[in-house]
């Protein structure tokens, strides 16, 4: 009998499936091989901490594609790029900048604000930015995921005020398929839910893990569901991502995106600009522009708030109003978080 492919959707989702898996076994995790693959030498970047004491490199080499070859000053290799200035101590910064810790309801569980819960479903990532809020949190004391998705279940069921899930990390996507589904279905069955929401930097890092199977996963009658990604540079945004964010609009999932305002990276408006257009070309409008949470490591990527608003009005002068992203800064004990601009 003569087989159409098209017709044997397990065969190729179990092909696709393990495309992702095995991209991310494939990453970069040595900074001498990156920069390698860039045409760079360790000289060319004087600042460089080729052996950082904690959250090393980790790169898919998709992304890194992305990159500028010979380009020390690359926005998205400055992104993932340890340097020695995150050794730096400053009474601004803090380990735990956004409150976290006094947010947590049940292990992995957070409720900061009115209607939303906040679930971090996994520690993964496939990439380590450099500037990441959550670089310090206790990820691996959280225990298995079993137990504490039970007992986060078991909160929310119980809580009428919450209609809104958002499936955090790390990475949610970083879950497979099996395990993401018993969550959705877990979820589905809440009655007082409205929305689920999930955020991820795979659609941009690690387009692969978009399967079509992915995309039809979280469809729910009853519940809207909406995805918040995460690019910071309008290059991020390849022909890989694109297709991916497709495949997830086309799927009925509303698309937006949140930004981190770095310094040496994104603190121009011509480059929040293309950022903007390049999203809505992609299907995703853009939502927030963070300021950066002060945590440690990160400090020489912050931008200060006179310069970031300075760059919003600009913005919002060049281009339409529904490409503006909102300026906002997470202040901890807020009720949402705080407007800039
Ligand atoms: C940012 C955040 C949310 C979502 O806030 P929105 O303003 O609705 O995007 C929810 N819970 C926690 C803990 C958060 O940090
Ligand atoms: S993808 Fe998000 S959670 Fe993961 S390292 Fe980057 S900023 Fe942090």
């Amino acid at each position: 009998m003569k087989l159409n492919r098209r017709i044997l959707p397990r065969g190729g989702e179990i092909c696709q499936r393990d495309d992702w898996k095995q991209e991310l076994t494939g990453a970069f995790r040595d900074v001498d091989a990156l920069l390698e693959s860039l045409s760079l030498r360790r000289a060319d970047i004087p600042d460089l901490d080729p052996d950082p004491p904690s959250f090393g490199l980790l790169v898919p080499r998709g992304f890194a594609a992305l990159m500028q070859s010979g380009d020390p000053e690359d926005p998205l290799l400055r992104q993932v790029l340890p340097l020695k200035a995150e050794r730096l101590h400053s009474p601004g910064l803090s380990k735990d900048p956004v409150g976290d810790a006094a947010a947590e309801k049940t292990p992995g569980l957070l409720q900061k604000y009115a209607g939303r819960s906040l679930v971090i479903a996994t520690g993964a990532c496939a990439v380590n930015c450099r500037y990441c809020f959550r670089r310090h949190f206790h990820y691996a004391d959280l225990g298995r995921l079993d137990d504490r998705w039970a007992r986060a279940l078991s909160r929310i069921a119980a809580d009428e005020t919450v209609q809104e899930v958002i499936l955090s990390g790390g990475d949610p996507l970083m879950l497979d398929d099996a395990r993401l589904a018993a969550m959705l279905a877990a979820l589905a069955r809440v009655p007082h839910l409205r929305r689920v929401r999930i955020h991820s930097r795979l659609p941009v890092v690690l387009p692969s893990r978009v399967t079509e199977r992915l995309a039809q996963l979280p469809s729910m009658d009853r519940i809207s569901v909406v995805m918040v990604i995460h690019a910071n540079h309008p290059r991020e945004l390849g022909s890989a991502a694109e297709q991916a964010l497709r495949r997830l609009a086309a799927a009925g999932i509303a698309l937006l995106n949140q930004s981190v305002l770095l310094r040496g990276v994104n603190d121009d408006a011509a480059t929040l600009v293309a950022l903007s257009e390049r999203l809505l070309e992609c299907g995703v409008l853009p939502y927030y522009l963070h300021q950066l949470d002060p945590v440690e490591g990160a400090g020489h990527f912050q931008v200060s708030d006179k310069w970031a608003t300075m760059l919003v009005d600009e913005i919002r002068g060049q281009t339409s109003g529904y490409l503006v992203p909102r300026l906002v800064r997470e202040i901890p004990g807020a009720r949402s978080k705080t407007r800039i601009a």
